[in-house]
């Protein structure tokens, strides 16, 4: 499906970086996360509104460690990552 967008575009693929290690992907190589109350949500189709937060499947922990998630969705409180740890459990079947 992502490759079927770039086709249509027709445009190099965007650049982000990583909340957790700071490397810049192109955004294909991320995943972009939105919060939504307490809760981190993944956005998949990279629809979903609000600041989006990106970074690598293997930089979740180093993340969740150096509060990266507060940092970037400059939120005090404690946030929740059942949906993205779910997510990103499935992603390693
Ligand atoms: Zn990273």
């Amino acid at each position: 499906m992502i490759r079927v967008e770039f086709a249509m575009f027709g445009k190099k693929p965007r650049q982000r970086s990583c909340i957790a290690c700071r490397k810049l992907e192109n955004w294909t190589d991320l995943i972009r996360t939105v919060l939504v109350g307490n809760v981190v949500k993944v956005d998949l189709k990279h629809r979903m509104g609000g600041r989006g937060a990106w970074l690598h499947a293997d930089c979740f922990s180093v993340a969740t460690e150096r509060r990266s998630f507060n940092h970037s969705f400059k939120f005090e409180g404690e946030i929740k990552f059942d949906e993205l740890e779910d997510y990103l459990k499935n992603l390693g079947n």
